[in-house]
């Protein structure tokens, strides 16, 4: 894991309630479980097992939300979440969630989506910058460039940009809720919207209103896309032309051909994929295939908290089953810089860090 701790890292595909610290969200559990809202020991039993079916991931999501859904929590969740991806030097995020709604506590899609900012705000082990810079004139929250010297220390910096999620249970209404949070959150750090969730559950039309919508009104789209076999869905997927699809693990040949020739991006996603069944073991996994076809790619983590890893351990995966060398793993990062859902600024000062630790590269 040492071996990947300077170098700088993008991460573009991480779930919030799936990067919780297990101790966090056993701890959480433990509460519940004393004040009798859940069966602890049921709980306990399901988070620490090892192997898991999709299906068995969103019943395991379903419980993590029961645990989370709460204003403080959330809070609490993306500040740890943050400072754990700043911890492995990620420099830039798009951390994504699906705002929810939670009646008996008085939680609507806006207040968790506020509770989510409130916990960016309150990262304290390193500089946030969350706000698109054309919003953020005279913001006392943006921060120096990275490794800028402060009193004479130098202070580690952060990018986060938020992703919100549609979940694949939600109606056309509800989705378009999220779309127009979203439009109306741009100014503290919303980029763009995720469609996610049980990819054998809905129809993904359901969600093309406000899609359509999200993308005319300039926000940047990602898809869950091929999880499950069903080449229809996939290519009307494909052809929806979203900036970036996540994972592509069912594809077959036709498929194949479609992505490649539309270059977008793929966020690769190796532990989850193996951990879920998706894909059987590393060496059939289509990573290699497109990065020898030279499709744009980025690992990214997926639930580093539902499936015990971290970038590092991606890289260290990538590295040894492909066989790529640190240099190589440097350059496909380098090269994610490209298709993040950040503005030119952003993009400048991401490749300004990559160019001063390549010089330290070897
Ligand atoms: P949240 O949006 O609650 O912060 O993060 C957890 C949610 O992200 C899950 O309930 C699910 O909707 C979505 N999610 C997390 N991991 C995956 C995945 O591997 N595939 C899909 N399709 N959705 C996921």
């Amino acid at each position: 894991m040492e071996k990947w701790g300077s170098m700088p890292k993008v991460e573009l595909h991480a779930h919030l309630n799936g990067s919780i610290r297990d101790s966090t969200l056993l701890e959480l559990a433990r509460g519940l479980g004393e004040k009798g809202v859940i069966v602890f020991s049921d709980f306990e039993h399901v988070i620490l097992k090892d192997d898991r079916s999709l299906t068995e991931v969103f019943r395991l999501f379903d419980l993590i939300h029961i645990v989370t859904t709460d204003h403080k929590i959330i809070t609490r969740i993306t500040k740890e979440v943050i400072e754990d991806f700043a911890s492995e030097n990620v420099v830039y995020l798009e951390l994504r969630t699906t705002p929810k709604k939670n009646n008996s506590i008085g939680m609507n899609k806006r207040s968790y989506l506020e509770a989510v900012l409130e916990g960016i705000q309150a990262v304290s082990t390193v500089d946030v910058d969350f706000r698109p810079h054309n919003a953020d004139v005279g913001s006392p929250r943006n921060s120096p460039p990275i490794n800028d010297t402060c009193n004479g220390s130098t202070r580690k910096k952060i990018y986060v940009r938020l992703l919100l999620s549609i979940d694949r249970r939600e109606t056309t209404a509800a989705a378009m809720e999220t779309v127009n949070l979203a439009l109306e959150m741009r100014d503290f750090g919303v980029v763009g919207i995720d469609l996610s969730g049980n990819p054998i559950v809905g129809e993904w039309t359901t969600y093309l209103p406000a899609l359509k919508f999200a993308r005319e009104q300039g926000l940047y789209i990602t898809l869950h896309c091929g999880e499950v076999p069903n080449p229809k869905e996939i290519h009307s997927m494909l052809d929806f032309l979203p900036q970036r699809i996540g994972h592509a693990c069912c594809f077959e040949e036709a498929e194949w051909e479609k992505l490649k020739s539309s270059n977008i991006p793929v966020e690769i996603c190796l532990t989850s994929n193996i951990r879920t069944n998706t894909i059987p073991s590393l060496d059939v996994h289509h990573f290699a295939d497109l990065y020898n076809a030279k499709h744009p790619l980025v690992l990214c983590t997926d639930d580093s908290g539902v499936f015990s890893t971290s970038v590092s351990n991606e890289y260290n995966l990538a590295a040894s089953a492909f066989g790529l060398g640190r240099r190589q793993i440097f350059e496909l990062t380098t090269n994610a810089v490209e298709f993040i859902f950040a503005d030119d600024g952003v993009k400048r000062e991401l490749k300004e860090i990559f160019s001063s630790a390549e010089q330290k590269l070897d």
